[in-house]
């Protein structure tokens, strides 16, 4: 868990905190999440809850756990649900368990949600979000990136080309905005975003005792 390192070199205790990626979709949010998970071990993907059919290649628990209408109705019904919204004619959402103790206990929790889960989790969790919104290059490279992931039908890929401009509407809702045109670049930014974010000194709790050490009187 990067962060402070107090003088015997131990790790100073942090808070965990919440890393959202939102964009319109074939804007490369997927790509990036995954690579950040690779790269990076101290951050974990917080699983949603879909009722949309799988695609060719998800895999059940990794991608979304996959439920019915009804399991999911129940589970907002239940309070299961930190957040959740309807997209693209289906609903997603954000499982609560684990989430909140595991920010208490200094893990972070990467997310890959629209802007109205965004704002949900930012009313209930404020400071322990961080917001980034990912935006095209283009409305042409959008569109070919839709059409090249080969997932979706040509009624699908339209119904998301309609909708792209009315999410990217939603870019000032956010703490970052990044252009993910070369993907190296865009994740490097995405690195640099979660390292500055982890030193926020409201998230080192650890921090307190170790300074009130240093500010003991000098013998
Ligand atoms: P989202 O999760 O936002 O819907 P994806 O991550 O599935 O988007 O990306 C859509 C397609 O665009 C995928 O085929 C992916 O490989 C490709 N892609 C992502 N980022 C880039 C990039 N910077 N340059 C070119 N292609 C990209
Ligand atoms: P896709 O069907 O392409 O996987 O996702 C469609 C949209 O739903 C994306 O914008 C994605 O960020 C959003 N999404 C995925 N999971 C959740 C969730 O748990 N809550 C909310 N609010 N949106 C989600």
């Amino acid at each position: 868990m990067p962060g402070g390192v107090s003088a015997d070199g131990t790790a100073l205790q942090r808070r965990g905190l919440l890393f959202i990626l939102s964009s319109p979709s074939g804007a490369g949010k997927t790509t990036l999440a995954r690579r950040l998970l690779a790269h990076d071990g101290g951050i974990r993907m917080s699983v949603s809850v879909t009722t949309r059919p799988m695609r060719p290649g998800e895999v059940e628990g990794v991608d979304y756990h996959f439920v019915t209408q009804p399991r999911f109705d129940a589970m907002v019904e239940g309070g299961e649900l930190l957040e959740w919204a309807q997209v693209f004619g289906h609903c997603y959402g954000t499982p609560k368990a684990h989430v909140k103790t595991g920010i208490h206990d200094g893990h972070d929790f990467l997310f890959d949600i629209d802007w109205q889960g965004t704002q949900q989790l930012y009313q209930k969790l404020e400071r322990d979000v961080v917001r980034v919104f990912v935006l095209p290059p283009s409305i042409a490279e959008l569109r070919r990136r839709l059409t090249a992931r080969g997932t979706d039908s040509a009624e699908t890929i339209a119904a998301r080309m309609a909708r792209a401009q009315a999410e990217i509407s939603h870019w000032d809702g956010y703490d970052y905005v990044v252009v993910n045109d070369d993907l190296d670049a865009c994740f490097a930014r995405l690195v640099q975003i979660l390292a500055a974010e982890r030193l926020r000194r409201a998230r080192q709790v650890g921090l307190i005792s170790f300074v009130r050490g240093l500010m003991a009187p000098i013998a």
